[in-house]
Formats: structure tokens, sequence, C-alpha cells
């Protein structure tokens, strides 16, 4: 996708550092963080939102979830807790239209969501 921000990224077209990458995800800190520690899981192949996703997504899904839960636990909030959050669409208020885990920690995080 020549058009997306998070196509960029991975491209290396836009300056960013990868806090993890591998053969098929990497993670970011998100630009606006909302908690001390708030990264976004990112696939390297283009999806464009939830609805998008099909069986042969599932490994891909099971990923990029693992590497949160990863990731939060490097970083030492696994007994505390973390959330991982999926927008989908408008009126979750997705707006980088290339599919991207939320992880966020650090505080504590009310529910439910605004
Ligand atoms: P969403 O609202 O779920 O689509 O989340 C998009 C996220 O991407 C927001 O939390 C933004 O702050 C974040 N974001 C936008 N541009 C960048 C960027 N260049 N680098 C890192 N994060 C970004
Ligand atoms: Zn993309």
């Amino acid at each position: 996708m020549t058009d997306c921000l998070f196509c960029k990224i991975i491209a290396g077209q836009i300056q960013g550092r990868f806090v993890h990458e591998d053969h098929e995800l990497v993670a970011i800190r998100d630009i606006n963080p909302q908690a001390p520690l708030h990264l976004l899981i990112i696939p390297r192949r283009h999806i464009s939102t939830l609805n998008d996703l099909g069986p042969h997504d599932d490994a891909l899904v099971g990923s990029m979830v693992r590497a949160a839960s990863a990731i939060a636990k490097e970083h030492g909030y696994a007994d505390d807790g973390y959330r991982t959050v999926l927008n989908c669409n408008s009126a979750a208020g997705q707006t980088v239209f290339h599919i991207h885990l939320h992880l966020l920690a650090g505080r504590g995080l009310s529910w439910p969501p605004g």
C-alpha cells in the first residue's frame, strides 16, 4: 500500500525505531502515548481493518497478541497488568487503516473505555 502510514514506517520511508521486529511484525512507540508504555504491534503485511481478516490470518493475529504479552513481560508489566486494544472503523476511533494492536501499561486503566 503506497499511501499507508504504517506501510511507510515498516518500509523505512518514515523515520521510526522498532521496539521489536520479526519476520511478520514490528512494534513502535505510539506518537501520542496514552500510558507510560504505549506501543503499537503492527503486521508487516497490509490489512486495513479487522473486517478484512480471514482464516489464513489466525496465526498472524495470535502472533500479535503473543508479541504484546512478551513485550509487556519484558517491560515488567506482566504481574501488574496491561491492556491490548484493536480498534475497528470509525465508531471505535480507528484512524490508521492498517491493523495494529495497542499495548498500554504503566497506569491504572479504567473500564469501560470511553
Ligand atoms: P487507532 O486510533 O487505533 O487507529 O490508532 C492509531 C494510533 O497511531 C494512534 O494512537 C496514533 O497516536 C498513532 N500514530 C499516528 N501516527 C503515528 C506515527 N507516525 N508513529 C507512531 N504512532 C502514530
Ligand atoms: Zn499499510
